[in-house]
């Protein structure tokens, strides 16, 4: 039986409100529940989803929209105002330009995520039990909880059938340099190799949050409103008591209902920048004075390589198939990408002299891959005086030698499966006809601003641990160090960066906190 299940959307006016079922503007409600969460993103639904399974009654309010898959459009301008937070507009500022993206609707960032699913690896996991004393992840308990997300979102090697001539390329140049690889484990059961997760799966075959976690949770008697995001947590006596809300017309912004929702307790999972924002706005839970900081991203970098004799049809296969593991650095971890021709040529064009005719006309024979790195830099989020998010962080110099190392095996990899038109993107950059142009070319790049980066996996911004001087916190069930019944489960809590692509681990966390409030209540 396939793990996906579409029967959320039958809910629709019954539990699981949106503007469009349930909006009336000047409708105020007031509402009582067990816990309110507020994020409808992997770990808002796994931590609403077992406290429902657990008899609690459970309300989840969600920013952005409910999606039937069959209304995604294939267009990063429409993914980045319906799909996106800010309407994908978020960049860091600092020694480098870096735009840091998230996710918003109800399934988060897993609408546009490129389903790879790795664990953290081992070593991370010691030290977040070792130094920060987070027992959930003790080995006697972490390969149970991995399983167990794993199981229900459907993890699986990407299928060669549907990996697309860009993983052919990595696995022949990868195989030739003898490094670590393999096809990405990925939770794309239903995946057939369209290359555009980052605009929503239009097949429906992508195992995201609201395909998985959610029907659980509105067969188990959850209640979930769309189109509705939080505007303040209610605090009395020191003791969170539950939410106000807004819910809005996605399209016009209009006022649709006001709500007032008391819940013995509130978890925040509205992600790793807007939960650090959300509890600043109202200068909650910061007596560690770190709310807000500690931001890791594990930026990335990429290359692009022309096979004048093959056709690779970047559009054609699952966006990201690929993997290896960098041969002497563990903190690098390298990852084929497909995007759209106006993606690349937007990145591209901020680095180096491309000819926009040319470029499209050769597109079918271009390849692509890159490098997501464990970073040691870090930065900070501080919400604006307009309401957006003020996000700084600073790349430090051994994250830019990580970056040079990271490009110089993807360089490699793409002369070994035969390319001799490798493009790094970073400054000056053009075509080089061997790796040994291409390398030195990277060599003489030294500042963080000579890089093409972005980043889509912001997390830290809130960090658990069992040191109340260094965390915002506690691992004991969620809840911060300063305000009773107020909890967090999202990406903000890693103490440090996890060095993969993190929902799993997401998942894992928020399965075993979402536990642990229901236990200790
Ligand atoms: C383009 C992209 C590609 C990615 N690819 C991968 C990948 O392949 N594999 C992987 O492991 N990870 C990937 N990630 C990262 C992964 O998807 C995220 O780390 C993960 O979704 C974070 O989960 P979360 O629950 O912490 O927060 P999110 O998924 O960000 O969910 C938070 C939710 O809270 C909502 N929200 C925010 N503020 C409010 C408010 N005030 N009121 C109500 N709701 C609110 C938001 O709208 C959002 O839906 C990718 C991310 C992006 C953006
Ligand atoms: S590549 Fe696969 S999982 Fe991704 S959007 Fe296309 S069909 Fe869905």
């Amino acid at each position: 039986m396939s793990i996906l299940d579409h029967s959320a959307i039958d809910y629709v006016g019954r539990t699981l409100h949106t503007a469009d079922s349930y909006g009336k503007p000047g409708k105020t409600i007031t509402a009582k529940a067990d816990a309110v969460i507020v994020g409808a993103g992997p770990s808002g639904l796994v931590a609403g989803t077992i406290l429902a399974e657990s008899g609690w009654d459970v309300i989840i309010v969600e920013a952005g929209r409910f999606w039937h898959h069959e209304s995604f459009q294939r267009r990063q301008s429409w993914a980045a105002k319906y799909l996106m937070q800010e309407q994908a507009t978020r960049i860091m500022t600092g020694n480098a330009f870096i735009p840091v993206a998230s996710g918003r609707g109800v399934g988060g960032g897993t609408l546009v995520n490129s389903a790879i699913c790795f664990r953290a690896p081992k070593w991370v996991l010691d030290e977040w039990v070792e130094e920060w004393g987070l027992d959930y992840f003790e080995e006697s308990q972490r390969e149970a909880l991995f399983a167990e997300v794993e199981e229900v979102i459907g993890v699986e090697p990407t299928s060669p059938d549907v990996a697309g001539e860009n993983s052919m390329i990595a696995r022949k140049g990868f195989d030739a340099l003898g490094v670590d690889h393999g096809f990405m484990p990925r939770n794309a059961p239903g995946c057939v190799g369209c290359g555009t997760c980052q605009t929503g799966c239009p097949v429906g075959g992508k195992a995201t949050a609201d395909l998985t976690w959610l029907p659980r949770f509105l067969r188990a008697g959850g209640v979930l409103y769309a189109d509705t995001r939080a505007e303040e947590i209610r605090v009395h006596n020191g003791r969170a008591i539950g939410i106000d809300a807004v819910m809005y017309d996605p399209e016009d912004n209009g006022e649709q209902a006001v709500f007032s929702i008391d819940a013995d307790r509130t978890l925040v999972a509205a992600g790793a920048i807007d939960t650090a924002l959300i509890l600043q706005r109202q200068q909650l839970a910061d007596s560690s004075g770190h709310l807000g900081n500690n931001l890791r991203v594990h930026p990335t970098c990429g290359v692009v390589a022309r096979f004048d004799n093959r056709d690779i049809r970047l559009w054609s296969g699952a966006t990201q198939g690929y993997y290896a593991h960098h041969p002497h650095n563990r903190d690098i971890l390298l990852e084929t990408f497909s995007a759209s021709p106006d993606v690349f040529m937007t990145q591209m064009g901020t680095v180096g002299e491309i000819d926009p005719g040319e470029f499209l006309r050769t597109f079918r024979h271009l390849a692509a891959c890159g490098l997501l790195l464990r970073d040691s830099s870090s930065g900070s989020v501080r919400p604006g005086d307009d309401g957006t998010a003020r996000i700084r962080y600073r790349v430090g110099r051994r994250d830019v030698q990580k970056l040079r190392a990271g490009l110089y095996t993807v360089i490699d990899m793409f002369y070994e499966a035969g390319s001799r038109a490798i493009m790094p993107m970073v400054d000056g950059t053009r075509y080089f006809s061997t790796h040994r142009l291409a390398r030195q070319h990277v060599a003489a790049r030294n500042a963080a601003s000579n890089f093409s980066l972005y980043s889509s996996h912001p997390m830290g911004t809130c960090r658990i641990g069992d040191d109340p001087d260094r965390c915002v916190v506690r691992p004991e069930d969620g809840q911060t160090y300063d305000v009773e019944g107020l909890h967090v489960v999202d990406s903000s809590l890693f103490p440090t960066a996890m060095g993969a692509n993190p929902q799993v681990t997401i998942m894992a966390q928020a399965l075993a906190l979402g536990r642990r409030i229901a236990e200790r209540s």
